[in-house]
């Protein structure tokens, strides 16, 4: 790389390479200080949320407050809940040490109030299989993503408050279940099949057994009509003569 130059009649052939080397250097160097200025100025706060995922393919109107409370019910799921809130507790105690002696305090400050999520702190996403292809060389192959369905984000409050009211049902059913106006509806072929199985196909009135199933009825023992809900503990497995006998009070 040269340049020519003509001064008073003088022709300067002047090799620029060594300028041009030294020009990239700079620019390297400015590009490193400023991705590295970034780097340090960026919020280092990554607020730990708890996120479920409940894969739906396949089903249709799904709500995802259902899923919620069969997640709030089943004991693993619920000792992780507990022990993420415990994380987050213990998470955030470690920033605000952190903040009390880091170097641009005010700007941490404020990147870390801008981190805490704790409204959002348990996400809830329902997710859905879907089947993609892709073509290469003639040949069609087929794959799936999970794609994201619907998300529910609640807070910690929302969470005990949910909880609780499942307890009070004794974890019998979804919220939604217990408080649905058709209860009939809810009674499932699986369900009937729980409850014999738990009686032991016996009627819960006079002891006939009924282990072929025929004549075998699940009986709401508090009525649909005065408020009986469908679920385990408010039903039983009675005779056809015990359940007209019932039907006839
Ligand atoms: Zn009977």
């Amino acid at each position: 790389m040269t340049q020519l130059y003509e001064i008073d009649g003088y022709h300067y052939i002047v090799d620029l390479t060594p300028y041009f080397v030294l020009g990239v250097l700079v620019i390297a160097l400015v590009c490193a200080i400023a991705v590295l200025v970034r780097r340090i100025l960026a919020s280092p706060f990554r607020y730990p949320y708890y996120v479920a995922r409940f894969n739906v393919s396949g089903r249709r109107n799904v709500r995802i407050e259902d899923y919620i409370d069969r997640h709030l019910m089943d004991p693993a799921s619920w000792d992780a809940i507990v022990a993420h809130r415990a994380y987050i507790q213990n998470w955030k105690h470690e920033q605000e040490e952190y903040l009390k002696t880091c170097r641009l305090r005010s700007r941490r400050e404020r990147q870390y109030a801008e981190a805490v999520d704790d409204d959002r702190a348990f996400r809830f996403i329902t997710c859905r299989d879907q089947t993609r292809y892709k073509q290469a060389n003639y040949v069609k192959t087929s794959y799936k993503v999970s794609m994201d369905d619907s998300e529910l984000d609640v807070n910690w409050e929302w969470i005990v408050e949910r909880r609780s009211r499942l307890a009070a049902i004794n974890d019998e059913a979804t919220l939604r279940d217990y408080h649905a106006k058709n209860q009939r509806r809810l009674m499932t072929k699986q369900l009937r099949e729980q409850i014999a199985r738990r009686d032991n196909y016996t009627c819960q009135i006079c002891g006939k057994y009924m282990p072929d199933g025929v004549g075998l009825h699940v009986d709401h023992i508090v009525p649909v009509a005065k408020g009986g809900k469908t679920v385990p503990s408010n039903l039983q497995v009675l005779c056809s003569k015990c359940n007209g006998r019932k039907g006839a009070r």
